[in-house]
């Protein structure tokens, strides 16, 4: 199938840009990397009028380190861009474990990280990475700019805490802590296909004892999803195969995964639970645990 009729914009500016989002409002959709937009466009899941076209904007392609370590990732900045960043993986680098994940290299080369976020896909990488690291998304409108906590992003199945108006033009990622570990791990059918259910961990570690934790999943619900009771059961434990088992036994327990033509709820639920202990294993794994 081919799109519905639109008028395609490609403002030179981030002011034309969010003017043109003004002016057409729900009838307009930003278009980044196009690897969601477009084919949902096709699909005619989507038939905005009006298609604003930011590749062309100059200044939202960058990865920045700030002095105390946080990294900014502008609107522009490509998935593979972040695979292969030495800021990215010094400094964000649950980022760069997500990233062979996300789909092939041809779509990593054109997708956009915060294209990815803005989309919101509940079986994507990406939001799930962001739950766990808890950044601050920037959106800019004509009217302004808003900075929005990352536990507020999601707010449901490809829905997020932007307006139409606004465009995600940062996401700036806190320092990751000399005591922090992580992994994303995930099942799929293929490699490069979305994931069945797949999760992203992030621990602080003092010695052998966890002293926070953060585990957030995709393909397990209308959203990216935290399981605070299983953190809760990490935090004060030591890293050990009995500690992960218990976490991935909430995680089993209080997951309500939505079934669909891949896999039933059950199947998820139980997918959550051994991802669980193999995400935590493999994030504790270099700090020499024996779990
Ligand atoms: C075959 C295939 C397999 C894929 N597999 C995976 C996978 O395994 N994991 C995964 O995470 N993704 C996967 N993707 C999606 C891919 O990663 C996309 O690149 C990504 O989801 C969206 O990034 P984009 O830059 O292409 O966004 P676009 O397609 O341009 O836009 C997607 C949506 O986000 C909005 N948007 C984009 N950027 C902004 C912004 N800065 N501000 C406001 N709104 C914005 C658009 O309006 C649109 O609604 C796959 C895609 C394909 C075609």
């Amino acid at each position: 199938m081919k799109p519905a009729p639109f008028t395609y914009h490609r403002p030179e500016t981030l002011d034309d840009a969010l003017d043109l989002l003004a002016t057409h409002g729900d009838d307009a959709k930003v278009l980044a990397g196009g690897q969601s937009l477009i084919p949902l466009m096709a699909l005619r899941m989507g038939r905005p009028g009006h298609v604003v076209d930011i590749g062309r904007i100059a200044g939202l392609d960058s990865i920045t380190v700030g002095a105390d370590g946080d990294v900014t990732i502008g609107a522009l900045v490509r998935h593979e861009q972040t695979r292969t960043s030495t800021d990215v993986a010094t400094h964000a680098p649950l980022i760069a474990t997500a990233m062979p994940w996300v789909a092939h290299r041809a779509i990593r080369s054109r997708g956009t990280v915060l294209g990815s976020i803005a989309h919101g896909d509940p079986a994507a990488e990406m939001p799930a990475v962001v739950l766990a690291t808890e950044p601050t998304l920037i959106a800019r409108s004509s009217s302004g700019v808003r900075e929005i906590a990352a536990a507020d992003f999601f707010h449901g199945y490809l829905d997020t805490a932007l307006r139409a108006d606004e465009i995600l033009t940062e996401v700036r990622f806190p320092a990751w802590s000399p005591n922090a570990v992580g992994a994303v791990v995930e099942v799929a059918r293929r490699h490069g296909d979305y994931a069945l259910v797949g999760m992203a961990a992030m621990l602080t570690v003092d010695g052998d004892t966890i002293s926070s934790a953060a585990l957030a999943y995709f393909g397990a619900a209308s959203t990216a999803i935290r399981v605070p009771d299983a953190e809760q059961a990490l935090v004060g434990a030591t890293v050990s195969a009995d500690t992960f088992d218990a976490a991935a036994a909430i995680v089993s327990a209080e997951l309500s995964p939505p079934p669909d033509i891949h896999a039933s709820a059950a199947y998820r639920r139980h997918l959550a639970g051994v991802l669980t202990v193999r995400g935590l294993s493999a994030a504790t794994a270099e700090i020499g645990a024996d779990a």
